[in-house]
């Protein structure tokens, strides 16, 4: 890293104060994120017990090679409360995984906007000594944070795996959309170029040959295969992702499974145009993705153990029987007769009021 001495130890500050954490969650209430307004701890309405729901994250890191780590900072800088935010426990993993997304700037303005707020609501938490103890434990000690880090990690990668989905698959179906489109422009220019009219002088519908639609279907079909095998690569990731929360903790298995059936779905989807010639797309592939997005932040909210009872079941599997060539041919000739339906009709309005003129 530095070219220097490769035993030499990496540096390490001291951790922040005892007295240092007490102060900063006395002046703090919610987690510093600004979009997330999770209280730093959760309490539970029954009983009126509170639960720890945050950890002291550094703005630049204790230890050399850490996140945001900078080498001119004094230890007795790096521990005082300036340097300390306090996030809820999923965003103070975030910032460390995503050190690049969240410069010491951006936190540095995070925690401005998080002591105003205390400023304004005067609400904060007042932590006794085991608590100071326990929230210094769970932010400081290497072991401690070691286990948390194995599930906080999983998680947060599964998220993270999920959100690639569904934007590269946005893309995609961009793809799709324009190769659909370009087809049923080619539909209309037939139209305009042949005009064709029937005994009455009503204007009929060209479609245009096989021939030249050719192409324009391939191009479809290719962009919704891309599609799909782009999303079951990255569904590779979220699945090995899913499967470690669960080995890590057994109680999140069924939101995981939940959000594996999810990805499924959304493969599914993401292969899958609504007609052909093309029509419009249809609500089938949104909701693929607002379903995956669900169960993802639920699954997250779960491992905050803000989510209590069980995700939906899976629907029975309905397996229909796979269209055979013979049948799609069948199907596509007959969608061919329903979208020149309009056509028609343009021509019936006409004859009948021709009729009422004579
Ligand atoms: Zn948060």
């Amino acid at each position: 890293m530095t070219g220097g001495n490769p035993n030499r130890r990496p540096a390490e500050h001291a951790a922040p104060t005892e007295a240092t954490v007490k102060q900063l969650y006395g002046t703090a209430f919610r987690c510093g994120k600004p979009d997330c307004r999770l209280p730093l701890f959760r309490l539970d309405n029954e009983t009126g017990d509170r639960t720890l729901n945050s950890r002291v994250a550094h703005i630049h890191a204790r230890r050399e090679g850490g996140p945001r780590w900078n080498p001119g900072m004094s230890g007795e800088a790096n521990r005082s409360g300036e340097n300390l935010l306090l996030l809820c426990i999923e965003h103070s993993y975030e910032i460390d995984e995503n050190a690049a997304r969240f410069p010491p700037e951006m936190l540095r303005e995070w925690k401005g906007a998080q002591l105003a707020e205390h400023d304004q609501i005067q609400r904060s938490w007042h932590l006794n000594n085991e608590e100071v103890a326990e929230a210094s434990a769970l932010s400081f000690d290497p072991h401690q944070m070691s286990i948390a880090t194995a599930s906080a990690t999983t998680v947060v990668a599964a998220a993270r795996a999920v959100g690639k989905m569904v934007s590269v698959g946005r893309q995609r179906r961009r793809l799709a959309h324009q190769a659909a489109q370009a087809w049923q422009a080619l539909r209309l220019r037939t139209n305009r170029m042949m005009p064709v009219f029937d005994m009455n002088g009503d204007r009929l519908t060209v479609e245009p040959s096989r021939a030249e639609t050719k192409p324009y279907q391939e191009a479809l079909d290719r962009a919704l295969a891309d599609g799909q095998a782009e999303l079951e690569s990255l569904a590779v990731d979220v699945v090995a992702e899913l499967h470690v929360v669960s080995a890590v903790d057994k109680s999140l298995g069924p939101w995981c499974d939940w959000v594996e059936r999810q990805v499924e779905e959304l493969i599914t989807a993401a292969g899958r145009w609504p007609g052909r010639p093309p029509t419009e797309d249809d609500q089938a592939w949104p909701d693929a993705v607002a379903e995956l997005q669900r169960a993802s932040v639920t699954l997250s909210a779960a491992w905050r153990g803000e989510r209590r009872g069980s995700p939906p079941e899976a629907a029975p599997a309905v397996s229909g029987p796979v269209e055979t060539d013979e049948q799609r041919a069948v199907r596509e000739h007959r969608e061919l007769l329903e979208s020149a339906g309009p056509w028609g009709r343009v021509g019936t309005v006409t004859m009948t009021r021709r009729c009422t003129h004579a």
